[in-house]
């Protein structure tokens, strides 16, 4: 039998099932609550995936995060949880580790067998890729006579409103209660093109307790792996919609590809690329989209309503913008775009109206940084675009609470547009030669 085993160096040997957070806190409780835990105690599991024992370092070492009651103190003194599934025991650096390792994609396909009740999710404010993903996925699973719910974090632009599927999808926002209810009792979870619970902003809370079995689809760079039970995070690939597409014609019911799907599918895939014009377009791109071209899919009709859908204040507002908020700092061949809120008032600029915005500013000669911020109600959101060997990923993450990609990543802020600026200013400095 597979199992996951807890050692416990200096006390005691635990084998410990694949469970969720929750349930595990659960079993620990139990366990402490006799105080087991410091006896040699061997729980019997089944269908458990087998992993690894690793030393844990103090830096390891997190709060205890549970909230139940009377066990917790004891917990406090014997057994740390530091993120979900990793217990930290006592005995600091002779201590051990259970790494929670994220088991192979195709894997899942055995679960999906028999009817289950299955949510696919993505991260906020979904564009095409994600919806593409995530539709394209749902259309699939219906097939396979699953009860499928897509719970999208929030709303998505007007212009991926024709995809099919569309009219089908919960935004959380709008159905907080309903949507909270789906998670509780659903038996998987798929999600799609983000690998950072956070990326769900309000659903955050609901996905980590979930107690289902979690399923990633990704191409991020540095998932957060532990919080996944099964899953693939590739950075290699062009977009999520490709991952789906393996990941249907790697399994058992490739046939149930059909026009829908595709049409999904291509979408991503399109928009993720640039329309097959970033290196990641590969060989295997190319192959997929013809497999996805032969179920018959339009692909004139579905660039037209990705971008030729424009209201004439959203072409205002851009030209708005490139008049008057942009700056060229040719010194560090980087061109930095700052949108104040009265210019979204001004045009009425809704969900998706400023993506595509931040491509421009690599158009001109030279330019290797494009940096758009924009003032949002809630924060300030930066998009970083590169060329070249400047990674957006890590000066997301350095300065601005971001990530993504090497050549495409984003960012936030609580300060000002003012201040952000100021310190995009001081911070490239830094970065004077890398830029040359
Ligand atoms: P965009 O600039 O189009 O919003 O995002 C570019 C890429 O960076 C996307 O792949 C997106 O998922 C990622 N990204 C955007 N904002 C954030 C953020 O705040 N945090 C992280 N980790 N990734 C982000
Ligand atoms: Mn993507």
């Amino acid at each position: 039998m597979l199992r996951r085993t807890l050692v416990l160096k200096n006390s005691c040997e635990l084998f410990v099932p694949a469970l969720r957070s929750f349930q595990l806190r659960r079993y620990i409780m139990s366990l402490a609550a006799t105080n087991d835990i410091c006896k040699k105690t061997i729980i019997p599991v089944e269908k458990i995936p087998a992993a690894k024992v690793c030393d844990a370092t103090p830096r390891n070492f997190g709060g205890c995060h549970t909230s139940c009651g009377p066990a917790q103190n004891f917990l406090k003194k014997t057994c740390l949880f530091h993120t979900q599934r990793k217990i930290i025991c006592p005995n600091g650096s002779k201590a051990a580790i259970l790494p929670p390792p994220m088991q192979e994609v195709r894997l899942v396909y055995p679960l999906l067998a028999q009817p289950k009740n299955i949510i696919i999710t993505t991260h906020q404010k979904p564009d095409g890729d994600a919806m593409g993903a995530a539709l394209g996925l749902y259309h699939f699973l219906v097939q396979l006579q699953h009860t499928v719910t897509f719970i999208s974090p929030t709303n998505w632009a007007n212009f991926l409103n024709w995809m099919p599927g569309c009219d089908k999808v919960m935004d959380f926002e709008n159905d907080r209660e309903a949507a909270a209810g789906l998670i509780k009792s659903a038996d998987l979870l798929f999600c799609l093109d983000f690998n950072i619970l956070h990326r769900t902003k309000n659903m955050e809370a609901l996905l980590t307790e979930a107690s289902c079995i979690k399923v990633l689809i990704d191409h991020h760079q540095q998932p957060q792996a532990d919080a996944f039970d099964y899953g693939i995070s590739d950075t290699a690939k062009s977009s999520t919609c490709e991952m789906v597409y393996d990941f249907i014609e790697a399994s058992p019911y490739r046939q149930l590809l059909n026009r829908d799907m595709a049409t999904c599918l291509f979408t991503g895939i399109m928009t993720d690329t640039g329309s097959f014009r970033f290196s990641s377009t590969t060989p295997a791109v190319h192959r997929a989209v013809a497999a996805l071209k032969d179920t018959g899919i339009d692909h004139t009709e579905i660039f037209e309503h990705i971008y030729d859908n424009f209201s004439e204040s959203r072409l205002r507002f851009i030209g708005n913008a490139l008049l008057n908020r942009l700056e060229v700092l040719y010194e560090y061949n980087t061109a930095l775009m700052a949108i104040p809120k009265r210019d979204l008032l001004k045009y009425e600029i809704k969900t998706g109206d400023t993506e595509g915005l931040v491509n421009y500013l690599l158009t001109i000669e030279g330019i290797k940084l494009g940096a758009l911020l924009i003032d949002r109600t809630e924060e300030r959101k930066w998009s970083f675009r590169s060329k070249g060997n400047f990674d957006v990923n890590t000066f997301a993450r350095t300065h601005f609470e971001g990530g993504g990609h090497k050549n495409a990543a984003g960012g936030r802020s609580s300060d000002s547009l003012e201040q952000n600026v100021q310190k995009f200013k001081t911070v490239i400095h830094a970065y004077e030669q890398q830029l040359q």
